[in-house]
């Protein structure tokens, strides 16, 4: 058969050093009058400067946190309420950009949160306008309709049309301050989405493409990026690299290492980045074929194995957990159940049963 595939990217992207400086023209251009910035600790004070300077920042919700709680984004809404916000502004990691999303579709309903958050009722019709600004190169969340939400030890995906921001500035300058072992996380994150991206059973031409070249760029650029967290070369090309991630994963949607990894952020505390790189280097190996052995070839690898290599090496770098013991106490049969179930483990292009992923967390190296 032909090549058939329906593509969308609804999201405004500005990318670029120094972007951010054109926040206020683009809310304008959005026709936004009041919003509200949501961030977490490290853009608070920034964020409460600018509200001095713009009267357009009506209110500043500065306490989000990784794994980012629904009392966040619900008192995110409570603010957007109270100063007849248009729009919610996302500044930070996933987390912030998350909550961001989240408040913004429920700003304007009239049941509880929670009861959204379990799907009982559908998203109101209207939402506030969303406006994205990642601070780490990792999530791709500015492009995705995907809002993670954790209550109490629950996380949970919510992936929904509703989330969708109207557009995205995508700043490398806003990263230069992210610490080393975040800007491994977060880097091994926009390495998986566009690995999982390309291999996902609904993966598609125009995705793969974007997916290869993010791959590259990692590769390219993340150590660099780790070691010397100024050279905004490194930073640049991981920004876009983070952001082809995004959108090589938004239809495509993400597979086994992802599945894998919430079961072991929920149980064992790691960061997204983190989870999902504890497999990935063991998925290119489980999902290796005639394709990922192409997209190797394009990125300047000799093959799947070297794949592997180097993000085993770029985990033992970063000081990032690979093995069972790192993780403590393991309940190996309840954390293969969870992967098993996870719903994106069906988008995995090599069917995994309970008893193969034992097998893969014993034989991690
Ligand atoms: P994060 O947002 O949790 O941030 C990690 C830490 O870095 C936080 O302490 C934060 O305050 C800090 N930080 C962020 N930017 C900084 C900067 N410029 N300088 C200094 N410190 C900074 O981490 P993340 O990896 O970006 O996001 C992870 C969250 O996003 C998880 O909840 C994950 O499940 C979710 N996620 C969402 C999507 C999506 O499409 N919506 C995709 C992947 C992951």
């Amino acid at each position: 058969m032909g090549r058939e595939f329906v593509y969308t990217q609804p999201v405004k992207i500005i990318f670029g050093e120094g972007k951010f400086a054109l926040l206020g023209s683009l809310l304008e251009e959005l026709g936004v009058s009041k919003c509200v910035i949501a961030c977490g600790r490290h853009f608070a004070p920034t964020a409460l400067q600018m509200q001095e300077k713009d009267s357009r920042i009506a209110a500043v919700f500065g306490g989000v946190e990784q794994n980012p709680q629904l009392s966040g984004a619900i008192e995110t809404a409570r603010l957007a309420r109270e100063v007849k916000a248009d729009a919610v502004v996302g500044v930070g990691g996933g987390s912030a950009i998350d909550t961001a999303k989240f408040a913004a579709a429920i700003a304007l309903g009239d049941r509880d949160a929670e009861d959204y958050y379990r799907g009982k009722v559908p998203f109101p019709s209207e939402r506030l306008t969303i406006v994205a600004v990642p601070t780490t190169a990792g999530t791709g969340s500015e492009v995705t309709q995907v809002s993670v939400m954790s209550h109490g030890t629950e996380k949970r995906t919510i992936n929904n049309p509703v989330f969708m921001p109207k557009a995205a500035i995508v700043d490398p300058v806003l990263s230069s301050t992210v610490p080393p072992r975040t800007t491994m996380n977060t880097g091994l994150d926009a390495l998986a989405h566009a690995l999982e991206g390309y291999w996902s059973k609904n993966h598609q031409p125009i995705s793969d493409l974007m997916a290869i070249e993010a791959v590259r760029l990692v590769l390219e650029n993340l150590e660099t990026a780790w070691r010397d967290g100024g050279n905004m070369e490194a930073r640049s090309n991981m920004a876009f690299a983070s952001l082809l991630g995004g959108l090589s994963f938004a239809l495509p949607k993400t597979a086994g290492s992802h599945a894998c990894s919430y079961p072991l952020s929920e149980d064992y505390h790691l960061p997204h980045g983190e989870a999902c790189a504890f497999t990935l280097d063991s998925f290119v190996r489980i999902n290796a074929d005639e394709r990922l052995e192409e997209l190797c070839r394009r990125v300047g690898l000799k093959d799947t194995e070297e794949l592997a290599a180097r993000i085993a090496a770029l985990k033992e770098l970063g000081g990032l957990r690979k093995t069972l013991s790192d993780l403590g106490e393991v309940d190996l049969d309840k954390l293969a159940h969870d992967c098993a179930v996870h719903g994106l483990m069906q988008n995995n292009p090599v069917p995994m049963d309970e008893a193969k992923l034992r097998s893969m967390f014993l034989n991690l190296k």
